[in-house]
């Protein structure tokens, strides 16, 4: 058996989270674009992509055209408002000391995700995200992982669980969520039981896993998921 004092890397306990919303309280990227925004987007355009007429990406990169933020502006503000759920902190540290392996997997953006991990920059160099080009007359959008595109995201967090269940199968394995772009998760959950799947309470994700009779844990802090992990607290 695996303990924490001597990690064996192929069977090391693997997470993967979201970041908005999961380990930020607060949805960073939404909240930029609102604050941000130099016009309306089109009219309409959010409720095609609920009604999954058109992908997160399609939909994320007409409301950043939308959007202008010089580099310096977007970094105070995001300073301001990113503030970690309790319990990240410690769960970036036992990351960092080897006691697991956290995999940070976003279909928000590379700039305020580095930023916010300054002081684990390790995890932003294994992490999954999108990017974007700020700028003060209007923002562009970048989607580069074309191998986790899955028709509704452009990070599909199934397909990077997929990944890693794939190249570590003796490892435990978890997720940790909240909102419409973790819901591909669900379907893997169903198929793979060794999966243990967490969710902000009250969020999208945990009324999906309702919804879909899908085995989850709820969470509020991320102490309730290393409990759960059998991680110190
Ligand atoms: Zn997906």
């Amino acid at each position: 058996m695996t303990t924490l004092s001597t990690p064996v890397s192929h069977t090391r306990l693997q997470i993967v989270s979201d970041f908005d919303g999961t380990l930020t309280l607060r949805d960073i990227g939404s909240s930029l674009c609102a604050h941000f925004r130099l016009e309306p987007y089109p009219e309409g355009l959010k409720a095609r992509w609920l009604a999954g007429e058109i992908s997160l990406p399609a939909f994320q990169a007409q409301v950043w055209q939308t959007v202008g933020a010089s580099s310096e502006a977007a970094a105070a503000f995001v300073e301001d408002i990113g503030t970690w759920r309790p319990g990240a902190a410690r769960l970036f540290d036992l990351a960092q000391a080897g006691a697991l392996a956290l995999t940070i997997a976003s279909g928000g953006f590379g700039f305020y995700i580095r930023h916010l991990l300054a002081d684990w920059p390790a995890l932003s160099t294994t992490a999954f995200f999108n990017e974007v080009d700020l700028d003060a007359h209007g923002c562009r959008a970048r989607f580069p992982h074309a191998d986790l595109h899955c028709g509704r995201c452009a990070i599909c967090k199934a397909r990077v669980v997929e990944r890693i269940a794939a190249t570590h199968p003796a490892a435990p394995l978890a997720f940790c969520g909240d909102g419409r772009s973790d819901a591909c998760i669900v379907d893997l959950a169903l198929r793979l039981p060794q999966l243990k799947l967490f969710a902000v309470r009250g969020s999208f994700l945990e009324s999906t896993c309702q919804t879909r009779a899908c085995p989850y844990i709820a969470f509020d802090t991320f102490e309730t998921v290393l409990d759960a992990l059998a991680l110190p607290t």
